[in-house]
Parts: C-alpha cells; structure tokens; sequence
C-alpha cells in the first residue's frame, strides 16, 4: 500500500491554498449580494470547504458566473476537476466524450475548459467558431505529451494496412493522423467497428498501453500500441487492490481502464468516469473504492451522501492547474486562447466525427473484470 494514501471518508482532495487576498487582489469582496447569491450553493461543497474558507471562495464563484452570463461563456468541468470547480461553476459536467459533445453543441460564444490541454483542443476542433480558452497552458497530460504526429506518420509508413486509434488523450496533431478517435467509454465499440470497417482481424490503439490490454481483453481483436500511460493510473497495482480488500473486508473496487490490467483482473467492476459514477448511483454500494483520480471521489460522493468512500489518493497535477482564480483571470483577460492550423484540425475533426457518428450507446462499456493480463506487440 505504499503508494495509496487512505485518507478516509472525512478527509477529500486538499482545497488549494487560498487567502481572502486572492479575491481581495481581483476587487471582489464577500458582500451582501455575493452572500445572496452563492450561501445557498454551499451545501454542494460543505464536505469539502470549511465555513471558514467560504468568505475566500464565494467571491471568486460569483465573480465567475457573473462573468460567464456576461461574456455569454460556459465551462465545461471534467470529472477530476476539485468539487469548488466542477459544482459551483461548471456547466456542463462529464468525461471528455460527454464535454466534447457538449462543446459541438452549446450556444456560447466563450468555451473555458476546467480540465487539461487535449480536451480545450477537442472543443476548439469541433467548435471552431467558439473562442476556447485553456485557464492555464501548463495543464498538460503524460499521455498527450508520449506521442507525436510525425510518430503517428511512421507508424502508418510500417503497418498501412492496419486502422489505427486513437485514445482522445492526445493532441490534434496526433487526431490528424489516425482515422478514428476513442475514449473510455466507448473504446471497444469503436475497436469492433474499425476492424470489421477495414476487414481486418488486426487495429492499432495508441497512446495508452493499458487502455489497449484492457480493450483487447474485451474483443479478442489483436491489438498493436504505443508504450504510453497515464502517470496517475499506472500507479495503481493488483497488489493494492488485494490490499486495499484485506484492509477494509467487504469494500466494492471499481477501476478506470486506465489502470494496468492487474487491477482491473482484481476489481469488482470497471469502466470510465461516466460507468463509474453511474455505478455507485444505481448500486448504492456500503464501502466503494474508485481507482482513478482523487477529485473524481469527492464528487461523486457529494451526489451519493449515504456511500462511504474509501479514497486512495492519486491526484492528477495537470488537472490540479486548473484553479477557480486563473478560471476567472481567462474570463476577464480572454487570455490563453486555443487555436489549431486549420488543415490540422480539419483532418483531426474528421477522426472526431468517424467516432461521434457511431450509434450512440445508451450507456458507457463497461469492462469485464477477472480477466487474465495480456501482452500487447508495441508498434515501435
Ligand atoms: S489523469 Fe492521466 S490521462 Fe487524465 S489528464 Fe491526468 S495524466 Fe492525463
């Protein structure tokens, strides 16, 4: 258990370090009408912001969904976003399937996105009228940064006559080179459909070498991929699931595909962040654990009050950029805008849309668990 941190039920992702300053400093104060207006939202993070710290927080939400009707802007929160983010500001709430479509969808003239880089791109690509901003250019991913376009180009120069997919977790210079996108939610379907779309009993899936074992775990299609991973999930071992069992008997494990396939050979149930929360809703389980990101935690359990969440602690730090303040600096600045080439977005949509007009499934895949880890041929 050495890299689990049980923090327990009453102890969720720390709260970023903030004074009255840092809403003193942009002019707002928590004054009567900021009081009126946000006292009645606080119930939504009380398991997660003290009394004390509201003062501190108020004024910053306000401020932000004053600006939002202002600017006729929306944010769109990924489920890792900290509960401030992803309760009080955001308007649409989901896994980057569910926010892409939003994207595409919405009416705004302003998308902010409260998650990391590749997801502002997917909405700039699809909404290529909308201004996206990115609250902080920093906010990056290990998967996006392992794989580049020209990588993608010498892959297709030694294996043309496999389809190649890609993960959404990666960047539109990485979209532009492969014929189809995924995400967790649908990457079997989307994996099945290629390889019977190319008549081919073989499909490459990159970046993420985990997501491609699990994915091959489910359709007995043999799959080539990329040694990429995501540094948060990797982290999580089969190990620390019998672990965590021994520790606290009883407890229902659920794991994102993220993880390597050990674990999800020793969970209880797996899928992404949408199955996931969906999980817990319907289930109502006693004890649960989520294998994935910290905040995805809080916020499902400040929707499920009667679960006790048992809540090993990996926090994504690009996600962890995003900040309530630097959400309202982009709204006041338009700073950090997203643009991509036009031609590369062009090419990178038209792998989007190969994935967006599949039948859309009424709810996420979920992953069979108990299965036995495959190795995976890596295409370099
Ligand atoms: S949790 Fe993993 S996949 Fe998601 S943004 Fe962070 S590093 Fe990337």
């Amino acid at each position: 258990m050495a890299r689990l941190i049980d923090s327990g039920p009453g102890c969720p992702t720390p709260t970023p370090l903030r004074g009255r300053s840092a809403a003193e400093a942009r002019g707002l104060a928590y004054d009567d009408a900021v009081k009126a207006e946000t006292d009645p939202l606080y119930p939504l993070v009380a398991d997660f912001v003290t009394p004390m710290e509201w003062p501190a927080i108020a004024p910053l939400v306000a401020g932000i969904n004053r600006l939002k009707k202002a600017k006729n802007a929306v944010i769109l929160a990924h489920n890792y976003m900290t509960p401030d983010i992803f309760s009080l500001v955001g308007d649409f709430r989901g896994d980057s399937l569910q926010l892409a479509r939003e994207a595409s969808a919405t009416d705004a003239a302003i998308i902010v996105q409260a998650g990391v880089h590749f997801m502002a791109e997917t909405s700039k690509i699809l909404a290529p009228e909308k201004t996206v901003l990115i609250p902080d250019t920093r906010a990056g991913c290990s998967l996006a940064a392992s794989i580049t376009g020209a990588d993608v180009r010498l892959i297709k120069q030694k294996f043309p006559d496999y389809p190649i997919v890609t993960y959404v977790n990666c960047t539109a210079d990485v979209k532009a080179e492969c014929h189809i996108t995924c995400t967790s939610s649908n990457a079997a379907q989307v994996v099945e459909h290629i390889a019977k779309a190319w008549n081919t009993d073989t499909v490459i899936l990159v970046p993420d070498q985990y997501l491609a074992k699990n994915v091959a775990a489910q359709t007995g299609i043999r799959i080539l991929t990329w040694p990429g991973a995501c540094e948060v999930h990797e982290q999580f071992s089969g190990e620390d699931v019998k672990q965590l069992r021994e520790a606290h008997p009883g407890v229902i494990i659920l794991a994102h595909p993220e993880c390597p396939p050990d674990v999800l050979q020793e969970a209880d149930f797996a899928g992404s962040t949408s199955a996931l929360s969906n999980y817990v809703s319907e289930n109502q389980p006693n004890k649960v654990v989520l294998l994935t990101e910290c905040s995805m935690s809080d916020n499902v359990a400040a929707e499920n009050p009667n679960v006790n969440f048992i809540r090993p602690c990996n926090l994504c730090p690009h996600m962890k950029r995003i900040t309530l303040e630097n959400i309202y600096d982009c709204l006041v600045t338009g700073q950090h805008e997203v643009t991509i080439p036009e031609d590369v977005r062009v090419r990178a949509k038209a792998a989007l849309d190969a994935m967006l007009a599949l039948p859309k499934m009424a709810r996420p895949l979920a992953f069979k668990t108990g299965q036995v880890p495959l190795e995976l041929e890596m295409v370099i």
